[in-house]
This record gives C-alpha cells, sequence and structure tokens, in this order.
C-alpha cells in the first residue's frame, strides 16, 4: 500500500529505488555482538539479536537495562563500542544517521516549538533541498495519516500529548525509514490515550509494513503490539521470543516476575515419578513438576501462572498431594472483572492467585482465612536450577536497573 503517492513508503519494505533486488525484503536489522560502554560503565553487553523485516519488536525491561542505548545505537546516534549493526544486510556501525534508512521518534517528541505542525512534519525534507509545495505535501498526506491535518498550522504548544506525538510519528516517517525506531513513545500520555495511541501505532506499522523497534519497560505494551519481545537486563538479552512464547515460558524467574502474572516458587529435587520431577519445598509442601535431569537436593525454580491457581477454604493441616499450599488471605483486590488475591505461605513471600469475579463468589475470602492453594501438574512451568553463589555473584556485578527483580 503506498501511502506517500509514487516513490512513497509501502507495504512490506519493497524498496521504491533501483537499489536493492526485486521484491528483496528491507529493514531486517541484525545486531552482532554489540556493546556500549559510557567509560568504566557497561550499559550493553554482547547483545545479538535479529529482527526480521516488517517485523514489531519491542525492547522490553526495567529502566537502566539499555534498551535506549541499543536503540540509539541502531539509530547512529550513539556510537558502538563493539560490535556490529546491519540494516537490510548492509553493516551500518559506522554510517551516519540519515543514511541508515532509520527513523527514530524520542521519548519527548522534540518538536521544533517555533514551527507549525506541517513544517515540524515537513522539515527534514527542508534539510534535504525538496522544495517547498511538495515537501509541504508529503507532510499533509503524512499528517492525514496520523488524522492530524486539521491541525497543520498549530504549533506544538497549541497541542495535547496525543497530537503532539501523532505529529512526531508523521515526522519520523517523512523520511521513508526501512526502520522506525521508538523509544517510550507512549509514556507521556496518560493511560487512557496510551491504550488508543497503542492501537493507532499497530495499525500505521500494519498499513506501512516498515520494521518498528519499540523500546518500553511495559510489559502489557510490549505483548499488545510486538511480534517479537526482546526482554533485556543488566545489558543483555535474557529472552526473545513471540508474547506468547515469553509469558508462557519465561526462560528464568527474572522474565516470570518481569512479565508478571506468574508465581515464582522453589523446592529441592527429591525423587523422579511418571515424566515428572518432584521437588520439596521450603515447608512441607511437595511440588511435581516437568521432569528434569540434575542430581538428587538440586535447587530449582518453577512458575505457576496466578489465574492457573485454583483457591478453596482450607484448614491448618497440609492436604497429602503435591502442587497444594496452604496459606492466609493477606489481602484480596478487586479489579472489575476479575480480583487478585495475596497469600501469606511458607512456600513464597509472594504468592497471588488471579481468580474471576464469578469464581470468587463461589468462594470468597476474606483477609486472614485459611486456604488451600492448588494447581494442575501441567500448569506448572520449570525454570531451571536455582543460580549457584558463584552465578549470583557474576549477576551482581552487572550493572542493575532500579526496578531490577532480581
Ligand atoms: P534504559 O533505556 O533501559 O533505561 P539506558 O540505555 O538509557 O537504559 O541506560 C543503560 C545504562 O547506561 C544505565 O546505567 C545508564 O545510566 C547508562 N547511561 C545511559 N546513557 C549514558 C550516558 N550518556 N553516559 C553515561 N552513562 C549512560
Ligand atoms: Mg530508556
Amino acid at each position: 500500500m503506498n501511502v506517500l503517492g509514487s516513490g512513497g513508503l509501502c507495504r512490506a519494505g519493497v524498496k521504491r529505488t533501483g537499489m536493492m533486488m526485486r521484491g528483496e525484503k528491507q529493514g531486517a536489522v541484525e545486531l552482532v555482538a554489540v556493546s556500549k560502554r559510557y567509560g568504566d560503565a557497561q550499559a550493553v553487553s554482547e547483545v545479538d539479536l535479529k529482527v526480521p523485516a516488517g517485523a514489531y519488536c519491542c525492547l522490553l525491561g526495567p529502566s537502566g537495562c539499555g534498551k535506549s542505548s541499543t536503540l540509539r545505537m541502531i539509530a547512529g546516534h550513539e556510537s558502538v563500542s563493539d560490535g556490529d549493526i546491519l540494516i537490510s544486510n548492509r553493516n551500518v556501525t559506522v554510517l551516519h544517521p540519515s543514511v541508515r534508512g532509520t527513523a527514530l521518534m524520542f521519548q519527548n517528541y522534540a518538536l521544533f516549538p517555533h514551527l507549525s505542525c506541517l513544517d515540524n512534519v515537513a522539515f527534514s525534507l527542508k534539510m534535504r533541498g525538496v522544495a517547498k509545495a511538495q515537501r509541504q505535501a508529503q507532510a499533509l498526506e503524512l499528517l492525514e495519516r496520523v488524522q492530524m491535518a486539521a491541525y497543520k498550522d498549530r504549533r506544538p504548544e497549541q497541542l495535547s500529548g496525543g497530537q503532539q506525538q501523532r505529529v512526531a510519528l508523521a515526522r519520523a516517517l517523512i523520511t521513508e525509514p526501512e526502520v522506525l525506531l521508538l523509544d517510550e513513545p507512549l509514556s507521556a500520555l496518560d493511560p487512557f490515550l496510551r491504550v488508543k495511541m497503542r492501537a493507532e501505532l499497530k495499525r500505521i506499522h500494519h498499513e506501512l509494513g516498515l520494521t518498528f523497534i519499540h523500546v518500553t519497560h511495559s510489559q502489557e505494551e510490549a505483548m499488545a503490539l510486538a511480534d517479537l519481545v526482546v526482554v533485556m537486563r543488566g545489558g543483555r538479552i535474557e529472552q526473545t521470543g513471540t508474547p506468547t512464547e515469553v509469558f508462557n515460558r519465561p526462560c528464568s524467574p527474572f522474565v516470570a516476575r518481569f512479565m508478571g502474572g506468574h508465581n515464582v516458587l522453589k523446592g529441592r529435587l527429591e525423587r523422579r515419578v511418571g515424566g515428572f520431577s518432584i521437588l520439596q519445598g521450603p515447608g512441607s509442601q511437595t511440588y511435581a513438576v516437568p521432569e528434569f535431569s540434575a542430581p538428587d537436593g538440586t535447587e530449582y525454580e518453577f512458575c505457576v501462572r496466578t489465574d492457573r491457581v485454583r483457591l478453596a477454604r482450607g484448614s491448618d493441616a497440609a492436604p497429602d498431594a503435591d502442587n497444594v499450599i496452604v496459606a492466609a488471605v493477606r489481602g484480596v483486590e478487586y479489579h472489575g472483572t476479575q480480583l487478585s488475591i495475596a497469600l501469606d505461605s511458607e512456600a513464597s513471600d509472594e504468592f497471588t492467585v488471579v481468580t474471576s469475579d464469578r469464581d470468587f463468589a463461589q468462594c470468597p475470602v476474606a483477609v486472614g482465612d485459611r486456604v488451600v492453594a492448588m494447581w494442575d501438574v501441567e500448569d506448572a512451568h520449570g525454570l531451571g536450577p536455582t543460580p549457584t553463589r558463584r552465578e549470583n555473584v557474576l549477576r551482581e556485578s552487572q550493572p542493575r536497573g532500579e526496578m531490577d527483580y532480581v
């Protein structure tokens, strides 16, 4: 689909100049062992990543984990300390930002305050010497695409945050990038507008077929938007996958906690029975998890989705079954369609059960009640042996963000 008339952006990133072979996909991004150091501080460590052409990729992680540094290196606004960046199979590591085929939309939009919307959007074409009538026509077309044509003569201060965001998006798109880079593009918006603009971004991505790389610390945003979620931690990639893979099969306790919606539990390997490994929890509880091979006594972590746990009124006696914990209700939060129930137990400091309002009505509980929480063995997802002390020391030495969970 052509959005800028002849010679404009088109779906699936098929190039309009004759430089690439016909039909060849443009906009694939590859990072090869990319690192970034600021003085002594290691912000990004040997990141390897392949983003297919036309994908919507979200770099997700806590504050300070290296997302923006990675994005700025792709854009060319930050130098690469080590490694290579390839865009459409071309090594762009030392190229100027303007010739990489990327456009970066800044977190604060960075619109020129003294220029109208139209002139803001047309600005980079002006710098390239495009005639006024042509650049204004292209800018207007893009303002229409982001539903801002009616505001073309206003200055940024006369616009709401959401409107400024649309203008910034149009301004980034006018250079006809193969890759659009967005740094926390929704973070300045109120929650209602954020969800609305999220849908707009998805629509525009679908219509243009460009590669989008979007930095966010919101797992909800990443899951709603991305084809490819890249979870970062301490300057490294912790896990890459589709939203379903990352949510349902987290590779580590960090990812399980960061994505949310999971209880992380641990126990020591006792024995194997019928395709399962049996763990002894910290108290009297035992857990059955998918079988893994490790020496007996190995401490192992696994997770169970908060919405896969059932609650029943209980007594103090632990039932004689795997995957059952006895607990006391610490808190009940109402969220409209569902309720979140926090439990105190020997199994974990943080254990949450999420139930539908209908299920809650069947078994209402209140703070202080004794309950048993239980789940099916197939809902336990193994996360691996707990790191040894030495591995923990290595993890501690990585740069850590203020929201680092583990
Ligand atoms: P994120 O976007 O995930 O919050 P950043 O990439 O901005 O993370 O930062 C990663 C780390 O690099 C942080 O520890 C941050 O303080 C540091 N950092 C970022 N930019 C600079 C800079 N220009 N100079 C020095 N340190 C920086
Ligand atoms: Mg950032």
